[in-house]
């Protein structure tokens, strides 16, 4: 047979099933990979049993079982004053990854160009280049990894398609704010570019801090396809249940594709979690909970030589180790691993050309156990 031209020929392993495997094999705290390792409430895993008790086992609806698709338009009403109708403008799907594919599969066409923000989550670049897409990233910097809404405006021509966003962020822990919303709304002003905006962690926001959903903005509610994860809700990463929020005429092209991708999602959890979200406290909560968790996070790593960058929210706190060594992150990363026992990500990863800011990303999403573990041994470096 001719060899095989690949479609992704630049993708290898993602870092996060690197640094997992390698924590595994070295026996390291895995602080690398972004999962909780607490249970999540055992209420729900009763609710998921219940579901399939009462014989919810078969295919769901193809856009998700009602009662989920009205607790989510409830939630984002209260929280966002947005209304989304459950009928047409609402999908649950197989988590914020699929959502994402989806999203961007339904409307990117070859040669359409798409504004990336990086460094990035890893699934928004191969998901564009499948399509045909141009990936036009713009290089975000530490300490503080502001957009530079100047340049954005200089990258905008006829073939720019959507803007991916993401806030919270991941890695670099950094919120859109306001400012940033009056940026993004000047520009695509009059524009045909569709907005994707990645709100996985749209709970996990500190200090008092808003989240700026676009289902806030109306005139970028109208043109977003808003990306959220039950994941990072529910402390429940292996479920993989998200969903996507749009208006109708996008969500339209969405489940075109949703439904020869997953036709539909796992049905006993979305009545489990339509039951859960009752209880409003459930996500209310959420920003206190880990909130504790950063601080003590932080206040550990204060007593190291690691230099600690600002977290406004999702569950990563990056450091910087320029105290310490002059080694590349994806290296230094590996020596953390192997000879003090901490799997961290380094931000590198996250940057299409690897750009090397001396960055590490460690998920506080853990025990206060692990996380007083991790700063034990973090001490010693
Ligand atoms: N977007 C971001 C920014 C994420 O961090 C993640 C998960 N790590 C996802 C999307 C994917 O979410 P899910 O696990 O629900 O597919």
């Amino acid at each position: 047979m001719t060899p095989l031209t690949s479609k992704l020929p630049q993708t290898g392993t993602t870092i996060f099933t690197v640094m997992s495997a390698l924590a595994a094999e070295v026996g390291a705290i895995n602080l690398s990979q972004g999962f909780p390792d607490y249970d999540c409430s055992p209420h729900l895993v009763d609710l998921v049993s219940t579901a399939m008790k009462e014989g919810h086992n078969q295919y769901a609806p193809m856009a998700g079982v009602m009662a989920l698709r009205e607790q989510l338009a409830y939630k984002t009403e209260k929280l966002y004053g947005a209304t989304y109708n459950p009928d047409t403008e609402i999908t649950i799907t197989a988590g914020g990854t699929q959502a994402v594919f989806t999203a961007i599969s339904a409307v990117i066409h070859p040669n359409d160009e798409v504004i990336i923000f990086e460094p990035a989550f890893d699934c928004y670049a191969p998901a564009i280049k499948l399509m045909g897409g141009i990936v036009k990233s713009l290089e975000l910097e530490p300490p503080d990894y502001r957009i530079p809404w100047d340049m954005v405006k200089r990258l905008i021509n006829n073939r720019t398609r959507m803007i991916i966003l993401n806030s919270p962020h991941n890695p670099t822990a950094t919120i859109l704010r306001k400012s940033d919303i009056d940026e993004l709304s000047a520009i695509v002003k009059n524009q045909d570019i569709l907005i994707l905006s990645d709100e996985v962690y749209e709970h996990l926001i500190y200090d008092g801090e808003t989240h700026h959903s676009m289902a806030r903005y109306p005139e970028l509610q109208q043109r977003s396809f808003i990306i959220a994860s039950f994941g990072k809700l529910c402390h429940t990463t292996g479920w993989k249940v998200g969903y996507c929020l749009a208006p109708a005429f996008l969500m339209q092209e969405f489940r075109k594709v949703h439904q020869f991708l997953v036709f539909s999602v796992n049905t006993p959890i979305q009545y489990a979690i339509a039951e859960y979200l009752k209880n409003e406290r459930v996500y209310l909560d959420l920003p206190e909970f880990f909130q504790q968790k950063r601080d003590h996070f932080r206040q550990g790593l204060a007593q190291t030589r690691f230099e600690l960058l600002p977290c406004s929210g999702s569950y990563f706190q990056s450091v910087t180790y320029n105290n310490i060594i002059d080694e590349k992150d994806s290296e230094f990363v590996i020596r953390l691993a192997k000879e003090f026992g901490v799997a961290a990500i380094p931000t590198s990863a996250f940057y299409t050309k690897a750009t090397d800011h001396h960055v590490l990303r460690f998920c506080f999403a853990k025990k206060q156990e692990t996380l007083d573990k991790a700063v034990d041994r973090l001490m010693k470096v």
